[in-house]
């Protein structure tokens, strides 16, 4: 199969899991994760209609970026050390990985250097697992206090991992969880906009994320692998 027809059969599965929950087509976007191939693969994949691409480290995206910046939306979705916050503004337009107040006070400076706004989604660890990044779910309403002033940041939603589970299904509790966490933000009224993105769904369980109300998922392997 090629990219074009890997692309499509996504479609066809993100299309029904947003007719069986209600859902608006539009209201899902696809990150196509570009992390483990090539430029010309990345290419092929904007060329199919997949035009917000995502990627885990600068290092690793720098080839791509410079040959396709301008036809492509960019996510920074890995984990963001504070030193090199400096590669990733100007060129990301959203960061999947907020988990820490100086991160975001660092994304925020650097920002605002540069005359931008970034957009953020705070990375909560909803299942526990100690090998997850992201901040715990008692943590999200005191940090959404903490960096609420910064200027150069606005938060588009909450982004989150399910564990790998062999039956999709049982992600679904992480993802609801995920869903509950933006509606008691909203309901703080910390922010004086509302809060819609959920960043949450992969390869493996993706449906399952979009009928609990995910605005974002990010897929790599069922786009490029052929394995699957
Ligand atoms: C690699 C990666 C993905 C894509 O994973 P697949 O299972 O290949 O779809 C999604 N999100 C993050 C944060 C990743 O690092």
């Amino acid at each position: 199969m090629n990219i074009g027809e890997r692309v499509s059969q996504v479609e066809e599965r993100v299309l029904a899991a947003c007719v069986r929950s209600g859902r608006a087509r539009e209201d899902v976007t696809i990150i196509a994760v570009t992390k483990y191939v090539s430029v010309q693969e990345a290419a092929a994949v904007i060329k199919a209609g997949l035009t917000d691409i995502g990627e885990n480290r600068w290092q690793n995206a720098r080839e791509k970026w410079e040959a396709l910046e301008i036809q492509a939306e960019w996510h920074f979705i890995g984990h963001l050390q504070t030193n090199k916050v400096k590669d990733v503004i100007g060129r990301f337009s959203f960061i999947h990985s907020l988990d820490k107040l100086t991160l975001a006070e660092e994304i925020s400076r650097k920002a605002v250097s540069l005359d931008t706004v970034v957009n953020v989604f705070i990375q909560l660890n909803v299942s526990g697992e100690v090998s997850k990044n992201g901040m715990k779910p008692e943590a999200l309403i005191p940090f959404a206090e903490q960096i609420r002033d910064l200027p150069g940041i606005r938060i588009a939603g909450l982004m989150t991992m399910a564990p790998y589970e062999a039956v999709p299904e049982e992600t679904r509790p992480v993802f609801r969880r995920l869903r509950e966490l933006r509606d008691e933000l909203n309901a703080t009224n910390i922010y004086p906009y509302r809060i819609d993105g959920l960043s949450m769904g992969m390869s493996g369980d993706f449906e399952i994320a979009i009928e609990e109300g995910a605005t974002f998922v990010r897929l790599g392997s069922i786009l490029f692998s052929n394995e699957i």
